[in-house]
């Protein structure tokens, strides 16, 4: 199973946010969409960064409600791992682990087109599961 997979049935929407924009804007954007990140652009675009929910807790447990008027430039992870839709969902899994990161936004020739996070890794790997022992039982009754 690849990247390409589990994007075809969730689809490729990503939510982004400029660089410029406050902490508390970024707060608002996450709890609206019920989601934990947020990919950071600039103005031209391209990509500055990565905002997660811990981010936010981290910037509240250092600055206070002081921090919700910052930029999330100031505290989004700048070296953002990415993937492909080539990827497999076990390198998927292995750089999330390795990383300690729960998103990993999908680039395609530098074009940003995807996002997946561990939840949907986890449904996907738990769809193959069930679809691994269904085949099983009935390899075993037509024996
Ligand atoms: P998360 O587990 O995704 O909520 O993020 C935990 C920490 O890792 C936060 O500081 C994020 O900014 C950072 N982070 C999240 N996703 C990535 C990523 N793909 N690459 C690098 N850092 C990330």
């Amino acid at each position: 199973m690849q990247v390409r997979h589990i994007l075809r049935d969730k689809g490729r929407e990503v939510v982004t946010i400029l660089s410029d924009a406050t902490l508390s804007e970024a707060a608002c954007l996450l709890a609206s969409k019920r989601i934990g990140a947020v990919v950071v652009r600039e103005r031209d675009g391209s990509l500055a960064g990565i905002l997660s929910e811990r981010d936010i807790v981290r910037a509240l447990a250092q600055a206070s409600v002081n921090a919700l008027p910052q930029a999330v430039a100031r505290y989004m992870t700048r070296a953002v791992a990415t993937c492909c839709d080539d990827d497999s969902v076990d390198e998927l899994m292995e750089m999330m682990t390795r990383g300690r990161f729960r998103h990993v936004p999908v680039v395609d020739e530098g074009r940003l087109t995807g996002i997946v996070s561990i939840g949907d890794v986890v449904k996907t790997r738990i769809a193959e599961t069930v679809q691994e022992a269904q085949s099983l039982r009935e390899y075993i009754a037509a024996g």
